[in-house]
């Protein structure tokens, strides 16, 4: 288990398609998803291409932020597919791979999400609201799409991040 280095624009990791993991071992690739997600201040997921692996693996926990409403604890999924989404709301979104900007970005409101946990076990999610919108935030990592890829209009939906001194 370790923290790892949070890839950031340029990077090339973080604009391809990753890999299906299938039956490898997710485990330590997970822990370190875990590990370095937990070291960040108010990060509420992560996705194995913004540690530099090429593969669909992400964690997600949002127990911690404020604009919680359903939440599972922490999830960890491997190769995730989005089984039914509904809804659509307009809302500002931050990503470590990003550090400088922030962007306006439009998710489905409720969701259902399938995978493997860690061991190797299926799991399915179903949530609404900030949990939702997290998780697909780290879904699209997995195809190579960042919050600049998802705004409506580059010069109205994407803000440079506020320093605060
Ligand atoms: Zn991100």
């Amino acid at each position: 288990m370790a923290v790892r280095k949070v890839a950031r624009l340029p990077e090339r990791v973080l604009k391809i398609r990753c890999d299906e993991l299938g039956e490898s071992d997710a485990g330590e690739l997970v822990q370190d998803l875990l590990d370095t997600m937990e070291v960040a201040p108010a990060c509420v997921g992560l996705a194995a291409p913004q540690i530099g692996v090429s593969q669909r693996v992400i964690v997600v926990d949002v127990s911690a932020h404020p604009k919680t409403t359903a939440c599972n604890g922490t999830i960890v999924l491997v190769d995730p597919v989005v089984v039914e989404y509904s809804g659509r709301v307009v809302s500002r979104e931050g990503c470590m791979s990003v550090p400088d900007l922030t962007a306006n970005v439009a998710r489905a409101t409720e969701i259902t999400v399938t995978g493997r946990d860690a061991a190797g076990e299926e799991v399915q999610i179903h949530t609404m609201g900030f949990e939702t919108r997290a998780l697909q935030h780290e879904i699209d990592h997995l195809d190579g799409m960042l919050i600049l890829d998802r705004v409506e209009s580059v010069t109205s939906d994407v803000f440079r991040r506020k320093v605060y001194k």
